[in-house]
């Protein structure tokens, strides 16, 4: 797991997926003439490289910043079918993203995890005891959803039991259904080991910056490594556009754009530590202004959102206003008057854009989150719009039109085949044996000098890797000096050696979501980590000075201190 193969004539190279293997991957880049070339490394991307590799062609993806760094690390963290897009009726949308949750977590059951969702209703609600009633069984039969999770109806006592701090004024009940919580850039990154394994070659910190073209078809890309400067082309028969809140840009380069274009909303979320909001249950409900936010307990904290505003500046850091925060603690009073949360007990938040497609006079709440492929002249396959939840057929959609294009040329690569293809860290045997697997690695954890209880914190969150994250606890041992507790400095490791960290943030942010949900763990590690990374990178002062004052940036942000 975490190797890359690099298929070099009639060879088999083996090379970790770390950024210590930088140069050898952009070497094959310049060198290899590929099949498709992916340029975005959201979970979008992500997905094709997966599904591209797995049906065996030949493949590179190209991202910009860290992986996950645009919207896929900003999202609700949420493998939804979109319960409120049935209120619009977008039935089919419904019914297509419903079932892809099953498969993601089946792919996957250390990112994404079943979360059992309460949905109050009032006397004078959006919703109804009824129209909640119907609504869920319509959600559980269109997404195929197995009978023990099921909707349930509950009464006003049960749904208080659920959430003691449920507003009481006028409730009635609740419905009880099931959602899956993620970890948005986790699975995107996991997907990513995935495809390397498959074959494929994914670099972070490289951007597209112009096209290539012969007789007016686009036949490569102009690359800048983003650390260097240096640029490069890279030749590939197939290039796909999946850059979720930039594709309009890159279509631009291609002089390109069709009548269609995206519509950016912006969505932020709030972090709350338990004691102050000692949310039990996730919920979802209604806003004074008539929309619908979620609350959910994770990690001992609980997170509110999201908003949706139109945006129309500049995709890359999204950031918080005091209009959306308060926006946010008024829903939480709306609906859990006695809890009392105000501005200075928000611990952390983050924003991101939504890369919706533009429809003519609608709200940004109603816009469609469809996802839609588009073909330019030049034969640039541009992938717009779509979910988290639905990645791995948004994927299969767009890699099924690249086959198509290649068997005119005699060549097949037949069907997809990541309907059951565990992603990076889910060969587990299935996720009816997850909880006998944390057991068992709970157990292993020992023999490495760890404690039971950390065993089954890295078991869930590393799932089937979690060996190899052990095997650093073994090295630990062997440090003369290490300023890490034994388990940060295995973490830290893990996703140096086999996760292609390049800078401190990529670790605090998207490798751990430490930023987000262990702010204070952040702030009391962050410098004995970057000493660390300095010297196992080989920073010099200025290049650490740069690093310490990204990663304060973002704290800073995250904790709108900015
Ligand atoms: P991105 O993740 O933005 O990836 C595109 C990448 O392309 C970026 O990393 C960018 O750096 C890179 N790039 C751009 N230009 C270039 C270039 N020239 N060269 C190289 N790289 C480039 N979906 C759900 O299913 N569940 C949810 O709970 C949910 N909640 C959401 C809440 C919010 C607030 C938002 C904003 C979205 C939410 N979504 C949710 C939607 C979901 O997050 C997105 O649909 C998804 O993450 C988009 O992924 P992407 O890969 O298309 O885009």
């Amino acid at each position: 797991f975490t190797i890359k193969t690099v298929h070099m004539e009639g060879t088999t190279l083996q090379i970790p997926f770390s950024y210590f293997s930088r140069e050898k991957i952009i070497e094959q880049m310049k060198s290899n003439p590929y099949d498709l070339l992916i340029i975005g490394g959201g979970i979008t991307g992500a997905g094709i490289a997966l599904d591209a590799a797995s049906r065996g062609m030949n493949v590179a993806l190209v991202e910009m910043q860290d992986f996950a760094a645009g919207t896929s690390s900003r999202s609700t963290k949420l493998v939804h079918g979109g319960l409120r897009y049935l209120k619009q009726l977008q039935v089919g949308l419904v019914a297509e993203v419903g079932k892809e949750r099953a498969i993601v977590y089946e792919n996957g059951p250390h990112v994404t995890t079943p979360e059992w969702m309460l949905l109050p209703f009032y006397k004078e609600g959006t919703f109804g005891k009824w129209s909640t009633s119907l609504g869920l069984k319509v959600y559980d039969f269109l997404a195929g959803v197995k009978k023990s999770e099921r909707r349930k109806m509950l009464s006003r006592e049960e749904a208080l039991k659920k959430e003691p701090l449920l507003k009481k004024a006028g409730l009635l009940g609740g419905g009880y259904y099931v959602e899956y919580r993620t970890d948005d850039a986790r699975l995107t990154i996991e997907v990513m080991k995935k495809a390397a394994e498959k074959g494929a070659h994914i670099v972070n910190y490289t951007k597209a910056v112009q096209f290539l073209y012969q007789d007016k078809k686009m036949i490569g890309v102009v690359c800048e490594d983003v650390l260097t400067k240096q640029k490069f082309h890279i030749k590939a028969k197939t290039i796909v556009n999946a850059t979720g809140p930039w594709v309009d840009e890159v279509r631009n380069k291609d002089y390109s754009k069709n009548n269609k274009r995206l519509q950016l909303t912006k969505g932020v979320h709030i972090v709350i530590d338990q004691t102050k909001f000692p949310l039990k249950q996730a919920v979802y409900f209604d806003t004074p202004d008539g929309r619908m936010v979620f609350a959910i307990p994770r990690d001992g904290k609980a997170y509110v959102g999201t908003t949706d505003t139109f945006y129309s500046d500049d995709p890359i850091r999204p950031y918080i206003t005091e209009e959306d925060r308060e926006y946010l603690l008024k829903a939480i009073d709306f609906m859990f008057p006695d809890v009392g949360v105000h501005e200075e007990d928000i611990e952390s938040s983050w924003a991101g854009v939504r890369p919706l497609i533009y429809e003519e006079g609608k709200d940004p709440s109603e816009i469609s989150r469809k996802d839609e492929i588009w073909e330019s002249d030049s034969g640039l396959i541009t992938i717009a719009g779509g979910k988290l939840t639905g990645y791995r057929k948004m994927a299969e959609n767009v890699v099924d039109l690249v086959v198509k294009r290649f068997a005119k040329e005699g060549r097949n690569f037949g069907s997809c085949r990541t309907k059951t293809l565990p992603i990076s860290g889910g060969d587990i045997g299935g996720s009816y044996k997850f909880e006998s697997f944390i057991a068992k690695a709970a157990d292993q954890a020992v023999s490495y000098r760890f404690t039971k209880e950390e065993g089954k914190q890295l078991a869930r969150l590393y799932g089937s890797n979690v060996e190899t994250v052990f095997s650093y606890g073994q090295q630990f041992e062997q440090l003369k000096e290490c300023p890490l507790p034994r388990i940060l400095y295995a973490r830290l490791m893990y996703a140096i050696e086999h996760e292609m960290v390049v800078k401190p943030v990529d670790f605090f942010i998207r490798r751990t979501g430490a930023v987000y949900f262990h702010i204070h763990m952040v702030e009391t590690w962050k410098e004995p980590v970057l000493q660390w990374m300095a010297q196992h990178y080989g920073w010099d002062e200025n290049e650490m000075e740069q690093y310490r004052k990204e990663l304060d940036d973002e704290i800073q942000k995250a904790r709108f201190s900015v």
